[in-house]
């Protein structure tokens, strides 16, 4: 299924404490943002790359791009100030350029290929199916540190992205949205409150989002038994 896909890289990153873009930040010598470019550039039914950067960093992107061989990448729009404004930035250009479209944090650089592809079918056929694990720890609802519910962990799921829409879908909820100035934490959000049926795809636990320092070190991991795995 052919798609293409809109990377919000346009972050500060402050939970990193990097003084910088936390994308720029290298796990086994290579910048978090291409890792996460390479899995796009790699797959033959990714037809177009969007990526939301900040302005005074898009000269840098540009020389990555090149040094790392990405080719996919056909356009980088200003971000905005929030996540959620910075993927709508990447939509407004890329809308025309195919039927699917998928959203991913620049920051989850090891999403697995087999994923995107049952998300894009779950999309193709639903109009919406986004990424998620099932909540693994007991749940429970706090308000000022005191509990007023235990929540079924049965129906709780941890939602990622990549998330996958027809694009048309994608540009409807976005737009309202942003009529209602309605600020969400994922797209999904966007499209649910449309009421359309949002499907969830079953990911990995390794589909983590580099967000602090103690995820760098997650993410050598998962690399290791990657390497491992291969070999
Ligand atoms: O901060 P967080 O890791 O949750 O952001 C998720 C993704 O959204 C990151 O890849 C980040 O660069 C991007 N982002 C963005 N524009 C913003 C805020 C975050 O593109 N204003």
């Amino acid at each position: 299924m052919k798609y293409i896909v809109v990377l919000p890289a346009a972050g500060s990153g402050k939970r990193m404490k990097a003084g910088h873009n936390k994308l720029f930040l290298t796990l086994r010598g290579k910048p978090i943002l291409i890792h996460t470019l390479d899995v796009f550039e790699q797959d033959l039914d990714c037809i177009g790359i969007w990526l939301a950067v900040k302005p005074e960093e898009r000269v840098i992107i540009q020389e990555m791009l090149k040094q790392y061989n990405v080719t996919k990448v056909k356009g980088m729009p200003a971000g905005g100030a929030e996540r959620q404004h910075s993927v709508y930035a990447c939509v407004k250009e890329a809308s025309n350029e195919a039927e699917l479209i998928l959203v991913h944090d620049a920051a989850r650089p090891f999403i697995e290929p087999t994923v995107i592809k049952q998300l894009t079918q779950k999309a193709h056929e639903t109009g919406a199916a986004i990424a998620g694990v099932k909540a693994k720890d007991t749940m429970k609802r706090v308000h000022n540190h005191i509990i007023e519910e235990t929540v079924d962990r049965e129906q709780l799921w941890i939602i990622q992205t990549p998330q996958a829409f027809h694009t048309s879908i994608l540009t409807n909820a976005q737009h309202q949205a942003d009529q209602d100035g309605f600020l969400g934490t994922d797209e999904s959000m966007l499209v649910e409150r449309l009421n359309i049926d949002v499907h969830v795809v079953e990911s990995t636990y390794d589909n983590v989002k580099m967000t602090t320092q103690e995820d760098l070190l997650i993410g050598e991991a998962i690399l290791q038994k990657r390497q491992q795995e291969e070999n």
